[in-house]
């Protein structure tokens, strides 16, 4: 089979594309190894910035965001027993949607869908060759049968563990890494929110956030050993260590509720540079991983692929190469700055087994200045909402 642009991958990134060369004229397939029941009940991110809800909007992709997520125009930072709301509206004038991942999915899958995009589920054996020249192949077998795709280029957006970015020899690519010493304990509660807005808690057993997905689900995370297990945790436990993390003294309270799903996740800061090798295009979490404290994970696989369909649509549209030769260049600007503020935010509030007493007040003092300092307070607000 022949296609203009074969995309490996039915994550946000790959989807996103699809729909965006789809708006350009440009066809493609996608390619994923899960089901579609399975992609679209994954849960993960749930922060979109407003250039995020901006672009799915203008996109035509954004109805149900738009009527479903909540609007949300500050957070606070919780430490010392006391709530200090950094107010994202008033600091940058912009706000985030708190918006499940596997609802976006839904969204982009249900549009290339009721446009008669080529999406393959089940997928297995994925490999790519020929990237080096003009015409690259993947190949893969589903339902039984072995099939190749010859494309004009490949967009490996099959996540961090995919088979994309080995596709690239090691000797052209550099990769930059940061393994943390924790994890996080994300739960799934069915309660009411216990706050009108995202809660991030320094405390010395460790970081909480409380976030909500619904009205009726709370999402809620505790730093943890990364090599703990679920087991380890009875639901009272889990409650117990919340519970000492978001302690205050101003009366506002967490609310419990039935825990009905549990899961550990380690925390990595990772690069792989250039995001491009001949006709083989990385994007999303297959080129670079942030750990979620910055909330910026499900922002730059969007914002990577918008910058390649422009790109792509340069290429088809004017034979320009142009935007396909700065790609990787623009998208890896966003992305180091993305990987710093998340390892900020990771930093800041997180507790280091071997921090010493003096680097624990340090740790302190920097919350400290950043609750008490305008122009702190805006720059954290401005890399949150992505204003830049
Ligand atoms: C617990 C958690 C919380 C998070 N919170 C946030 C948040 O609040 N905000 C935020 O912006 N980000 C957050 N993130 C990060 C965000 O979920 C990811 O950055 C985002 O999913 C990246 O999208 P992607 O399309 O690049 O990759 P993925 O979503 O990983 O999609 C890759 C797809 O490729 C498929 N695949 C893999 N290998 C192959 C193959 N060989 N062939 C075909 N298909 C393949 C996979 O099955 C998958 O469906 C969070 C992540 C986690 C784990």
């Amino acid at each position: 089979m022949r296609t203009q642009v074969a995309i490996i991958g039915a994550g946000p990134a790959g989807l996103f594309l699809s729909h965006l060369l789809h708006l350009q004229g440009i066809e493609s397939t996608v390619i994923e190894i899960r089901s579609r029941a399975d992609i679209e009940a994954t849960i993960r991110a749930g922060v979109l910035e407003q250039g995020t809800m901006d672009l799915l909007t203008e996109t035509g992709v954004g109805e149900r965001m738009r009527a479903e997520g909540a609007l949300h125009h500050g957070f606070e930072l919780a430490f010392g027993g006391r709530r200090h709301r950094i107010d994202l509206q008033g600091l940058t004038g912009k706000s985030i949607t708190v918006y499940p991942q596997h609802e976006v999915i839904k969204d982009l899958v249900a549009a290339r869908l009721a446009a008669g995009g080529d999406l393959r589920f089940e997928v297995s054996n994925v490999a790519v060759d020929r990237i080096d020249s003009s015409n690259p192949i993947v190949r893969f077998d589903h339902q039984g049968a072995s099939h190749q795709i010859e494309a004009d280029f490949v967009v490996g957006c099959d996540g961090f563990h995919g088979v994309s970015r080995p596709a690239i020899p090691a000797s052209l690519r550099e990769d930059y890494q940061r393994i943390y010493p924790f994890g996080w304990f994300g739960i799934l509660v069915e309660s009411a929110p216990s706050s009108d807005e995202l809660i991030y808690a320094q405390h010395d057993r460790g970081f909480a956030l409380i976030s909500t997905r619904t009205p009726t689900v709370q999402r809620l995370y505790f730093q943890c050993d990364p090599t703990d297990h679920v087991d380890n945790w009875s639901d009272d436990r889990i409650w117990n260590e919340l519970h000492t993390r978001v302690e205050n003294t101003d009366g506002w309270r967490l609310n419990e509720g039935k825990i009905f799903q549990k899961g550990i996740i380690g925390m990595r800061s990772f690069v792989s540079a250039p995001m491009r090798c001949g006709r083989l295009f990385l994007a999303g979490d297959a080129a670079h991983i942030v750990p979620p404290t910055g909330a910026k994970g499900m922002n730059l696989a969007i914002s990577d692929v918008n910058i390649l369909s422009k790109a792509l649509g340069q290429f088809y549209r004017q034979g320009s190469e142009q935007g396909l030769d700065t790609y990787s260049d623009e998208a890896l600007k966003r992305v180091w700055r993305a990987e710093y503020f998340s390892w900020y935010m990771t930093s800041m509030l997180h507790t280091f087994a071997d921090a010493t007493p003096f680097e624990r007040q340090m740790q302190r003092a920097q919350l400290d200045n950043v609750v008490n300092s305008r122009a702190l307070a805006t720059a954290l607000a401005e890399n949150y909402v992505g204003a830049f």
